[in-house]
């Protein structure tokens, strides 16, 4: 019976562990009790990025960024831009490979180059190591979580996004607006297939002011201080 008490203990702790250290690693949204929440964007530099950035310097806000490394090796003016901006620049690794759907043998070391080489182009080019990441379609599984805690990263997901769907622009507004809460992390792209967002970004950031919230970084809602 000693044993198997033991046994319990162990399973119990080794479960425990490897949920506080995913916790540390992993969010999908900030604390609960403070009127602050963030906006990010994904996917850039794009299309949208000077625009967006237009809206965001209008609004006097600060974005996090979550850049892809071959659009700022393909664009590093633009990416330079949202550096100059003042908003937080994230890695949301090199090619954009899904990783719920890649079955090949080499699957971690897959993920751990693509995270090194978006960080690699991303310090090259804007000089800043960024120090947040986002997998694409927001991958979270263990292996992944595991990559990125061992090379330093916080993984951050977001609460809400919809900025892809097949919806009106009016509808997809509606939406964002429902999902306003302490510590929501949103979900925007800067890419022309996403530019319906455009049309209320600014209104958007307005309502969300006008209930009473903060707009920051990641890293300010989060509490990081790197
Ligand atoms: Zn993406």
């Amino acid at each position: 019976m000693g044993k198997m008490k033991n046994f319990i203990i162990f399973i119990f702790l080794f479960f425990t562990s490897v949920c506080f250290a995913q916790m540390e690693t992993f969010y999908a949204d900030g604390p609960k009790d403070v009127k602050k929440i963030a906006l990010t964007f994904d996917d850039g530099p794009g299309k949208s990025t000077e625009e967006i950035l237009k809206i965001l310097k209008e609004k006097n806000i600060k974005a996090t960024f979550f850049m892809l490394g071959i659009r700022v090796h393909n664009d590093p003016d633009t990416a330079n831009k949202v550096a100059a901006g003042g908003h937080e620049i994230a890695n949301h690794t090199y090619e954009h490979i899904n990783f719920y759907s890649y079955k090949e043998k080499d699957k971690i070391k897959k993920i751990e180059k693509e995270l090194l080489q978006g960080e690699s182009i991303i310090k090259q080019v804007t000089g800043i190591k960024p120090f947040l990441l986002r997998f694409p379609n927001g991958y979270s599984k263990s292996d992944a979580i595991e990559v990125a805690r061992k090379r330093d990263y916080y993984v951050i997901n977001w609460s809400f996004g919809c900025d892809w769907m097949k919806i009106s622009a009016e509808g997809m507004h509606e939406k964002y607006k429902k999902a306003l809460k302490n510590g929501a992390i949103f979900l925007m792209h800067d890419l022309s297939k996403n530019e319906k967002i455009l049309s209320f970004l600014s209104n958007f950031i307005d309502e969300i002011k006008e209930s009473g919230y903060e707009i920051v970084t990641i890293s300010e809602l989060l509490n990081f201080s790197n």
